[in-house]
């Protein structure tokens, strides 16, 4: 029979009650008994809840107090020594471990995660995992890293549900996937693929796998999930010939136990094979973003002891599945395999999606039924497989309501704009191209912006959100203040931050972005084309959740957005206000984002809607506009052979909304936290006059990527690391001007922080950009000086 089976369940909870409780422990007001009830009673009911649905194969080990990245961390006891030292905890046993001494305590864990106070231990790292907007905690591999079984998470886990008559499936972050995402503790050390991953390490690891799924066995597991995404990515040949080897060793070390590969996030293209190879029991295949995937496999033939897990209800986007599609796929692998070697299943973990639709009651009913969050997907994938099983007259009555909602939504006149179609489509090449080149545009915009000649400072946008600011909204929100009280308090605020930008020496100043709680739901509340939940929250780090909106139709502005602020801020001062708006790519990036059209349509349209609002605030004499794209790394695709075609896009679109000014109007753009190296080339056509960029944590390193490539705009990169309360001292930040001024023509280097500042606080930010201007006077003169010395 095609069985029903999911990769993983949102852990969050419907309330936020892990983040609820996660951030109570931290704070001390909860105990450690407390911590762990809450999240035995999350996994309880999120494996009933997933039983209720039907499937036949429920996932655990798939719950984290933080990251599952870095509980197999914990688990294979890769921690570094640091965090065992110092806490009190390491070997206290803690609820979690059965293992006296070797476990590795929670606090440790947290550590880890957040470092710690008391002996000021900084956090591991944190990065994106693959192209989600979820961030995973990398493991620190010592050069000869040893690792030991140093937690029973996966088996209490497996055990906890047993208690509750479920037999799970224990799901692991797969040994390659592992040190793929793993980093070697001193840079330099070890080779390997993944900006040198630990490879070598892979001996060492396995043994530590091979006695973990032993202790499943031991507690009745039949079936083990591994996790492998990294099989869609582009491997080394190293890491390709390693799967083979590491599998061989799994598979033998638990006879009796299954093995479910999953991959996902993408074609596995020529890993393809690799996979099907591979001794294990189960290999799943995401057919939302690799929908092909299918026919290869069954072209190739598939091995005689391995079934396939067909993920074709997309677990990284809220729309409906069209079941009538995803039967068809099943089917035609069921026929060619037989049902008992199909399974059914999301494309990848719904962690990815909010859980549960039913919560949406202030949602409009006719969006909220194209709609299918955690919950409903599990619904579509036991429709699918019963119907695969069953055949389709078991599930005629749903195949038939799915239909008739699909076709609304396809023909829905609130998704498409005609209007905005036709100017999509009427689009020429000249829009996206400035008339004039960069080099004759900057002598025009330094004499219109009077600057200084050297140096100029500016910030990236956000001043602190402060306690009043917030109390401000939350009053607005609730109605206790009216839209007009409101607004005249933003606008003393605005004239606060305008009036102490003036007092600090600042060139180019901002209105600092008090309205705004978020940089993309700001700008998708004010289009058409946007709705949003109410508890549509997903995990984007730890006890961090965001409600990305909701992108289900054509884009358009009904009016200006921004004009009325930033016009308000620049009567106040003589001195240029810059225009501050989120690009197209990022708007999309963080929203979820309608599959109909190409997502390059999509950037279009967002583009043309930013366009308009540029060109709005061009006319209400704003002289420099900033739009901010941080996310533009990150919308890379994972595979290379398609990152062309997303720079070509993705780069015409902001030409699209920035190319509608005059020469002698400034634009800046900003990006934050992401690796540059590889993407100078598109940067460089973004044809922006100013890229503002993070730099100071790596003290200016990236600056090397801007020498290799003579990079044609102004440039600053950051000297004040806004993710610290730390103030620099001037010295500091003169000494990274000075670096900067050794790489980059001095004509085009601009002072400002790494990033917004809405997360620090008055006290810190006054002092420490009061000491940006003073050392960007220091450096002016200074090369004033070897002028007039020459
Ligand atoms: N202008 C935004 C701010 O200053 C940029 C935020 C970001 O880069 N994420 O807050
Ligand atoms: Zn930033």
């Amino acid at each position: 029979m095609v069985k029903a089976t999911n990769l993983g369940f949102p852990r969050i909870g419907l309330q936020r009650e892990l983040k609820r409780a996660v951030e109570a422990y931290w704070d001390g007001r909860i105990s450690r008994a407390d911590l762990e009830e809450a999240g035995r009673e999350l996994r309880r009911r999120h494996w009933l809840v997933q039983r209720e649905a039907g499937l036949d194969i429920i996932p655990s080990n798939d719950f984290s107090f933080y990251d599952q990245v870095l509980d197999m961390a914990c688990t294979v006891g890769a921690v570094p020594d640091r965090y065992r030292l110092g806490i009190g905890g390491a070997d206290s046993g803690g609820g979690t471990g059965g293992d006296a001494g070797g476990s590795i305590d929670l606090d440790v864990m947290f550590a880890m995660a957040r470092g710690t106070a008391g002996n000021g231990l900084a956090p591991l790292e944190m990065t994106k995992w693959f192209d989600t907007n979820y961030h995973y905690i990398v493991p620190e591999l010592a050069p000869g890293q040893r690792f030991s079984l140093a937690g029973d998470k996966p088996v209490a886990e497996f055990r906890e549900a047993q208690d509750l008559g479920i037999t799970t499936r224990p799901v692991l972050v797969g040994p390659l996937t592992f040190l793929w995402l793993s980093k070697p503790a001193q840079a330099g050390q070890a080779g390997g693929g993944h900006e040198g991953a630990p490879l070598a390490l892979l001996d060492n690891l396995l043994p530590v796998y091979g006695e973990l799924l032993q202790r499943l066995a031991g507690a009745g597991a039949q079936w083990v999930q591994l996790d492998e995404p990294i099989l869609a990515l582009d491997l080394p040949q190293e890491v390709r010939s390693a799967f083979p080897r590491a599998y061989e060793a799994l598979a033998g070390a638990a006879p009796g136990l299954k093995l479910f590969l999953a991959t996902y996030f993408g074609d596995l293209g020529e890993n393809l094979d690799l996979a099907l190879d591979l001794p294990v029991d189960a290999l799943h295949l995401d057919l939302v973003r690799g929908p092909g995937q299918l026919d290869r496999a069954l072209a190739r033939g598939v091995p005689s002891q391995l079934s396939l897990s067909l993920g074709v209800v997309d677990g990284r986007n809220v729309w409906r599945t069209d079941l009538d599609r995803a039967l068809t796929q099943v089917e035609r692998a069921a026929a060619a395999l037989g049902p008992d070697r199909v399974l059914v299943a999301p494309s990848c973990s719904l962690l990815h999606v909010p859980m549960d639709l039913a919560l949406e009651e202030d949602l409009d009913p006719e969006i909220r039924s194209w709609l299918a969050f955690a919950q409903q997907k599990l619904e579509e994938v036991v429709i699918i497989a019963r119907g695969a099983g069953q055949g389709r007259a078991a599930v005629a009555a749903q195949l038939a309501e799915n239909a008739a909602a699909l076709e609304a939504f396809r023909s829905s006149p609130r998704r498409h704009l005609p209007q905005v179609q036709e100017r999509v489509k009427a689009l020429r090449p000249e829009d996206s191209r400035r008339t004039v080149p960069l080099a004759e545009r900057r002598r025009a915009q330094r004499e219109h912006l009077g600057l200084p000649r050297h140096l100029p400072t500016t910030t990236i946008g956000s001043f602190p959100q402060t306690p009043e600011l917030r109390a401000l909204r939350a009053q607005w929100r609730r109605g206790e203040l009216s839209t007009a009280e409101y607004e005249a308090a933003l606008r003393v605020e605005i004239d606060r931050v305008i009036q102490l930008q003036e007092m600090l020496g600042l060139d180019v100043l901002v209105h600092g972005e008090p309205e705004r709680n978020d940089m993309v739901e700001y700008f998708a509340e004010q289009l058409q084309g946007f709705a949003f939940t109410g508890h549509g929250w997903v995990q984007s780090y730890g006890s961090r959740c965001v409600k990305p909106p909701i992108l289900y139709g054509d884009v358009a502005r009904p009016k200006a957005m921004t004009v009325d602020w930033i016009t308000h801020a620049q009567s106040r001062t003589a001195k240029p206000v810059k225009g501050m708006l989120t690009g197209p790519v990022t708007i999309m990036q963080w929203s979820f984002v309608r599959d109909d059209v190409p997502r390059a349509e999509v950037c279009r349209q967002l583009a043309l809607a930013i366009r308009d609002e540029i060109a709005d605030l061009e006319a209400a004499g704003i002289r420099v506009i900033q739009l901010d794209e941080p996310a533009f790394r990150e919308a890379m695709p994972l595979r290379r052979d398609q990152w062309d075609e997303y720079v070509d896009w993705a780069t015409e679109c902001f030409r699209l909304a920035t190319a509608v000014v005059a020469p002698e109007t400034q634009i800046q753009t900003h990006m934050c936290y992401s690796e540059f190296n590889n993407i100078m080339d598109a940067i460089i056509a973004l044809d922006a006059d100013v890229l503002l960029i993070e730099a100071s944590r790596s003290k200016m390193e990236l600056l090397d990527a801007f020498q290799g490539f003579k990079y044609p705009a102004d440039v600053g990169p950051g000297v004040y690391d806004i993710h610290s309360p730390r103030v620099p001292p001037v010295e500091e930040m003169a000494e990274l001007l000075r670096k900067a001024v050794a790489v980059l023509p001095v004509g085009q280097i601009w002072v400002n922080p790494d990033c917004g500042l809405k997360t620090r606080r008055y006290e810190e930010v006054q002092p420490a950009l009061r000491r940006m201007v003073v050392a960007a006077q220091m450096v002016r003169a200074e090369l004033a000086g070897e002028k007039a010395g020459d």
